[in-house]
């Protein structure tokens, strides 16, 4: 049984008037959307609504038919990587260090290909060296990928700056931007940054249903398609999925009205770290300095392992996430919070907590109280050994 869920940058939970939502296409309007019966009943009602409706949370319901749905983030982001580099000559790309695993996999396999890439260092608080993205850049730069908001630790980049200067720089690049963390926790203005072209997200991280995202495509840009097939213009082919499409548009109108309750998680997400500091001994909050998502904290704690406590607590009905991603097997250390200069072994003692608009006072009563217990005692039994 699930008693305390702090771990909504994983995913959240789908919200009951989502679900509600999505059933007719999962029952009478089962009908393929793009199928003559499909339009006939309505069938693809659902994927005009789930554009306006991201659309209208990203700035404006006009930019509605700027959104390509997808299976989410991870297809966004591999379709910028393939359709900036399908090319014989070589492309030159930048991104940040601290970008998702889909994104530095996918850059990574068009280094792989014999384009270059470059990675630009974050500081200590996760924010993208300006200078030192400044010198990478060049008038043939192909593509610029920096995120919004890191999953890790919630550090929110100061993009209007930062794609202003790319734009000064790198003229023809294309900027694009991993929005996923950031949609529906921040107000996000898709018109105001008019220097970005791409924009990838997905419906879970807001409540919304898995397997469904979208990528926003910048009026005037063509991208050769990743996935072909006659669907959306052929530009993203595959039956369409109406109920996943209609559980993104309930999740974005339902961010959209709720995005004041952030103001509520920062709150409880303040109470928490303030609370765990003064609980215990050797706290440190990572990103603090910095503008962060409002319900995300990574937080190293001296001397735990981190994949031990979340390991206990788990076990315990307490989900939160460690620093670390296991990558073949392997527990490495967060590229994360590597790139922003913590050692191995405090990336290996942090974790992350991850609130969300359903995080009740209790929840976080229950974890503190879990948390601090285990590592006194965890503290305790390495004194008696050592
Ligand atoms: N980008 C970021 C910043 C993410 O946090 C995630 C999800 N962990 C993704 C991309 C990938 O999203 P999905 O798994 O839904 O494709």
């Amino acid at each position: 049984m699930i008693r305390a869920y702090l771990d909504n940058n994983a995913t959240t939970k789908p919200a009951s008037a989502v679900v509600e939502a999505m059933m007719p296409y999962l029952t009478d309007l089962y009908l393929n959307p793009s199928s003559v019966a499909g339009k006939v009943h309505g069938a693809d009602s659902a994927i005009p609504s789930a554009k306006r409706a991201i659309a209208t949370l990203m700035g404006n319901v006009d930019l509605a038919p700027q959104f390509v749905l997808t299976s989410g983030a991870s297809e966004a982001n591999s379709w910028v990587f393939d359709a900036a580099t399908r090319v014989a000559t070589p492309r030159h790309i930048v991104i940040s260090a601290i970008e998702h695993p889909s994104v530095l996999a996918a850059a990574r396999a068009a280094a792989g290909r014999g384009h270059r890439l470059n990675i630009v260092s974050v500081d200590r608080n996760g924010l993208v060296e300006v200078d030192a993205l400044a010198d990478l850049l060049m008038p043939e730069t192909a593509l610029v990928s920096i995120m919004l908001a890191n999953n890790e630790t919630g550090a929110i980049q100061p993009m209007e700056r930062l794609t202003k200067m790319i734009r000064s720089r790198a003229p023809a690049a294309w900027i694009h931007s991993d929005m996923t963390q950031a949609v529906g926790k921040i107000p996000i203005d898709l018109e105001a940054l008019d220097e970005i072209d791409l924009v990838s997200l997905s419906a879970h991280k807001f409540h919304g249903p898995k397997g469904m995202g979208a990528l926003f495509i910048r009026d005037g840009l063509t991208l050769e398609p990743l996935v072909h097939g006659e669907q959306e213009d052929g530009m993203r082919g595959g039956t369409l999925n109406a109920a996943a499409a209609a559980g993104l548009a309930s999740s974005a109108d339902i961010a959209g009205h709720r995005l004041s309750d952030m103001e509520r998680v920062e709150a409880q997400r303040n109470t928490f770290e303030s609370r765990l500091m003064s609980g215990l001994e050797g706290v440190s909050i990572n990103a603090k300095a910095v503008r962060r998502l409002p319900n995300t904290s990574s937080i190293t704690i001296d001397g735990v392992d981190a994949n031990d406590l979340v390991d206990m607590l788990a076990i315990r009905g307490i989900c939160i996430a460690s620093g670390s991603a296991c990558s073949a097997g392997s527990d490495a250390p967060s590229h994360v919070l590597t790139a922003m200069g913590l050692p191995f072994d405090r990336a290996r003692s942090t974790i992350r907590i991850s609130l969300s608009r359903e995080t009740t006072d209790f929840e976080i009563e229950l974890v503190l109280t879990e948390l601090v217990d285990w590592v006194v005692a965890t503290r305790q039994e390495m004194r008696a050994s050592a």
